[in-house]
């Protein structure tokens, strides 16, 4: 691209980029062209650090070259220029090894200012810690930071790698409309009021899930598209309003075949494009009931040991009545534990610390017992254990001589599970259990098609109303829908979520009830999802994908803390667009237009979820 002669007729401003001078073109003529990284001053001479997306490269000025010299005094740091000189060995002594360029310098015999630049909010060139909300104001200046360049470069490369490995296996990629019907992910849409139909709304896609089916209708057999999500939720953590995913979806296919395809891939990705070094292969496959008794979540961190062991059955006979009583009566609860090695004694504070980490999961308490180095117990609790039991507790949750056993019991599993998992990461944080170079991949399968959403008192998809059930629960959907387990799959590494996918529903009988399970009656169905309901009157091809999320993937193997250090454009934890400044009002004659007038909230803020009523 670049003349490397640098004729005339090439292009003006540069014949190399900064990354590419060594120590073979010494003696060669070079124009480069960027911005002024650092300009030093040393010796009578001006040293300029230029710097573009490839790299820097020093370059000298003499102050023999008169003019030049005198234009270099005036450069600061950003501003954009463009310089040609020699390329010269650097004196001994002066190379900088870290550099790729480091061997070289150009001696500048002509500079030309390009444009200058303010002087920047933050130093460009420095890898210290700037405040966020000025790093996104700024983004430009930002992405020109070392760091914030190699994500994006890096993501480009890991969506190429997607884009020919999809390719090369027959997938099309087909883009889908922006501006359409709800398609339900469980968050609110985003809407774009329709100006030609007063009153009407375009929602957002929240994922292009049921195009991606109707296309399987339509015959691809085998799509994908590096899609953006647009999903209006309360902006918890790491969420994004918008999100990119790698979306895809096959005929004819099958759960095992879906899981192959997005494995070899990642393997791909991980050992041909990162630096991380990859866990077991073939990924471990745990279910979701098994995910939960060993790790306590359906995203198991699986780096290191700490696995939950069940006590439920000595818990059933135990005098220990906060043991019994969440066993008692059968309604699901039960006594778990895990086991926690190189603590030495813990203070009562530090204890209680613990308990207040276990009680973000829902305990109400945290039982420690210390195990002595004769195997005797010790503790607030110890008491209530003979010593046979204080036995059986060791070998269940498999605890040596001074280690601390930890228990959450609760008439509720879910509670008991989160309760662990959280104690269960900050062990992993707190004693560094886990190597930070690994990746961990693992598949989680047979997740529950529904689950009960306590709050709304409801049951709802526990990924969306499109998953096919196994087949031999279909009967169930009929006499306890909650049992039944649905053809799905996770993604997860490192105990972060990757992708999530499932085989689909083709059929409308099967599609329709599991809609009227999730309180979605014929006529709503037909109202919300008519088109597809209506394509799998034909001939609908047996369907099933994924959509592994991208943001994510990058993040995790570029070891950022949060996806919008590998977005170029992110939004700010409150959905705020800090550069273009958006959302913004509009003028009343656009809303004129749309037929739109605006009501203001009495109260400011994100809305708040309804306060439960107090037990009285
Ligand atoms: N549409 C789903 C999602 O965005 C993924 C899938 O089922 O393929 O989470």
């Amino acid at each position: 691209m670049y003349r490397k002669d640098g004729n005339p007729d090439g292009n003006p401003y540069r014949t190399h980029t900064a990354g590419e001078l060594r120590a073979e073109d010494v003696g060669e003529r070079a124009r480069l062209a960027g911005w002024v990284s650092r300009r030093r001053d040393h010796g009578g001479l001006i040293f300029i650090d230029l710097r573009d997306r490839w790299g820097v490269t020093q370059v000298t000025f003499d102050p023999d070259s008169g003019e030049v010299f005198r234009a270099a005094e005036q450069l600061r740091p950003e501003w954009s220029i463009s310089v040609e000189g020699e390329v010269a060995r650097r004196p001994e002594g002066n190379e900088n090894p870290e550099l790729p360029t480091g061997e070289v310098e150009v001696v500048a015999g002509s500079l030309r200012v390009l444009n200058e630049s303010l002087t920047p909010p933050f130093e460009v060139d420095r890898e210290r810690p700037v405040d966020e909300l000025l790093r996104l104001k700024y983004r430009y200046l930002d992405l020109r930071r070392g760091r914030m360049r190699e994500n994006i470069v890096f993501r480009h490369r890991v969506v190429k790698h997607m884009r020919d490995y999809l390719d090369a296996r027959g997938f099309v990629e087909i883009e889908t409309p922006l501006l359409t019907a709800s398609t339900p992910e469980g968050a609110r849409d985003y809407l774009v009021p329709a100006r030609l139909y007063p009153g009407q709304f375009y929602a957002l896609p929240q994922s292009p899930q049921q195009f991606k089916q109707l296309l399987m209708v339509a015959g691809f057999e085998r799509y994908f598209q590096i899609a953006r999500a647009l999903r209006d939720e309360d902006q918890r953590g790491d969420r994004q309003p918008e999100h990119t995913q790698l979306d895809l979806e096959m005929s004819y296919t099958t759960q095992e075949e879906v899981l192959n395809l997005v494995e070899d891939l990642y393997v791909e990705i991980v050992e041909g494009l990162s630096e991380k070094k990859l866990g077991a292969k073939p990924f471990p496959r745990l279910t979701y009931r098994e995910a939960m008794e060993r790790f306590g979540s359906d995203k198991p961190d699986l780096r290191f040991g700490l696995e939950l062991g069940d006590v439920s059955e000595i818990a059933r006979t135990s005098e220990f009545k906060v043991f019994r009583g969440a066993v008692e009566g059968g309604a699901g609860g039960s006594v778990r534990g895990i086991a926690v090695g190189g603590l030495g004694d813990l203070s009562r504070r530090e204890v209680d610390e613990l308990a207040t980490i276990a009680s973000l999961g829902g305990a109400r308490g945290l039982v420690d017992l210390k195990v002595g180095k004769d195997g005797g117990l010790s503790g607030r609790t110890a008491k209530f254990f003979s010593g046979e039991e204080g036995e059986a507790l060791r070998a269940a949750l498999g605890a040596e001589p001074g280690d601390y056993m930890f228990f959450v019991a609760d008439a509720k599993d879910a509670v008991v599970f989160e309760s662990l998992n959280r104690l269960r990461l900050h062990f992993r944080d707190r004693l560094e259990l886990a190597d930070p170079e690994e990746l961990a991949l693992c598949w989680v399968t047979d997740f529950p098609l529904f689950e009960w959403n306590e709050d709304e008192g409801r049951i709802e998809p526990m990924h969306h109303m499109f998953t096919m059930p196994r087949e031999e629960d279909v009967e169930l959907l009929d006499s306890d829908p909650l049992k039944v387990i649905g053809q799905l799959y996770d993604l997860v590494a490192n105990g972060v979520e990757l992708a999530s996918g499932s085989v689909r529903i083709h059929r409308p009988d099967l599609q329709q009830k599991v809609f009227s399970i999730v309180g979605i009656d014929a006529e709503e169905a037909e109202r919300r999802f008519g088109a597809m309901l209506t394509a799998f009157r034909y001939g609908a091809p047996p369907h099933g994908g994924i959509a592994p999320g991208i943001d994510r993937l990058i993040m995790v193997l570029r070891d950022e803390p949060n996806i919008r250090e590998v977005m170029a454009f992110p939004k700010t934890q409150n959905a705020r667009d800090e550069m273009m400044d958006a959302p913004g009002p509009v003028t009343p004659e656009q809303l004129e237009e749309l037929h739109i007038a605006i009501r203001m909230p009495t109260r400011r803020g994100p809305e708040q979820p309804p306060r439960e009523a107090p037990n009285v």
